[in-house]
């Protein structure tokens, strides 16, 4: 495919002319432009009132791509980089089903990616289904009554389920496009593959997170609701199980696992279990940074390890028996509290 950026239209436009934009700018025949994929478009309102749509659209030539590039000596043009993320089914498919916590944007897309690659995964969800969660939200803003089980925040979709939809991530990775396309699989407008600014609308996006949950149930996943993870099961440091609470009839049990992906938000109780459970002394992870991880850091370099007010001389002691050579020094807070330890490490 070939990229070309930057491609202006006026505001009133149809999207057919691109072909022609492209075999212009690509100096071929129109017969040799055989599909047209926009991959962004963006409103370019730097010279008002000269307002324009600017496009970037991946083409698929008949012949030479790179012959057909060079040729054309179009600097807006390029090879297109590659973005055909694709599933790829598991290898050995009768080890023990996945399990993911949390049914958000991160607990959903990776249990579909679970169920297309054939793991049939399990996944807990504290709060209810979306149409389930939709009634208690609108009660909730009807009559201020809060459902601390089914709310805003819990639940089906996750967190920004009932905002205005607009799908924003700072991260720039080639799956982006396959995301996206999920969404539209599941329902949304086919113009988020494209608009710099894609848009779903909550209306919209209730009904898509469950297309998403029963192409993940269709695949042989399971999504329970009402199912609150409440702690670890461990066997010699490894993980062994979750502990469940089913919020909807009161019963408590246990599920065994290999291994789970913790997906439960950033909201501050949400903390992954495994962050808060630092071991019988709470330094198990200090003790893993200092002794596996500190020949990583270059010589002379540093190591900062954040901490509790109360923790400072444990640490000094754990830097003195893991790093004998280095200088340890205690920073504080705002508020005058022990909160960084501060290793130097040896220059050789
Ligand atoms: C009000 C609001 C509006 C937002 N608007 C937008 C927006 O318009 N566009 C945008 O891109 N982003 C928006 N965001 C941010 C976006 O919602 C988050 O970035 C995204 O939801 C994070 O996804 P996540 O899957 O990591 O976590 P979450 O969406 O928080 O999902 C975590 C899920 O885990 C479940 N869970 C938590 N603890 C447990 C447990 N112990 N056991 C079982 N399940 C558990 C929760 O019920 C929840 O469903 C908004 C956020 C908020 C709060």
């Amino acid at each position: 495919m070939i990229r070309i950026k930057d491609i202006p239209l006026p505001p009133r436009h149809n999207v057919s002319q691109l072909s022609f934009e492209a075999a212009q700018l690509l100096r071929v025949s129109n017969s040799t432009i055989r599909k047209v994929k926009i991959v962004r478009r963006s409103i370019d309102a730097r010279k008002k009132p000269d307002v324009k749509y600017n496009y970037t659209i991946d083409v698929q030539v008949n012949g030479n791509e790179e012959k057909i590039l060079r040729n054309s000596r179009c600097k807006k043009a390029s090879i297109a980089p590659w973005t055909g993320y694709k599933v790829k089914p598991l290898k050995n498919p009768d080890v023990s089903r996945p399990v993911v916590v949390g049914f958000g944007p991160a607990g959903m897309f990776a249990a579909l990616v679970l169920a297309m690659a054939g793991a049939q995964p399990i996944v807990l969800e504290r709060g209810e289904d979306a149409e389930s969660r939709h009634e208690k939200v609108q009660k909730f803003w009807q009559t201020g009554e809060l459902d601390v089980r089914s709310n805003v925040q819990f639940g089906e979709g996750g967190a920004g389920t009932f905002s205005d939809g607009k799908l924003n991530t700072g991260v720039n990775n080639p799956r982006i496009p396959w995301v996206l396309e999920q969404f539209v699989l599941a329902g949304a407008n086919e113009e988020i593959m494209y608009d710099a600014k894609p848009h779903v609308g909550t209306d919209v996006l209730l009904h898509v997170v469950q297309h998403i949950r029963n192409k993940i149930i269709s695949l042989g996943g399971e999504v329970r609701f009402n199912t609150q993870v409440t702690g670890l099961c461990t066997e010699n440091g490894k993980l062994t199980g979750l502990k469940l609470h089913n919020d909807a009839t009161g019963e408590n049990s246990e599920i065994k696992v290999d291994g789970a992906f913790l997906a439960v938000g950033l909201m501050p109780e949400n903390e992954p279990f495994a962050a808060l459970d630092g071991g019988e002394d709470g330094l198990i992870f200090y003790r893993a940074i200092l002794r596996d991880y500190a020949s990583l850091v270059k010589p002379g370099g540093l190591i900062l390890l954040e901490m509790a007010f109360d923790q400072a001389e444990d640490l000094k002691r754990l830097a003195a028996e893991y790093l004998p050579m280095a200088s340890v020094e205690i920073l504080r807070d705002l508020g005058g509290n022990d909160r960084v330890t501060h290793i130097t490490l040896p220059k050789d």
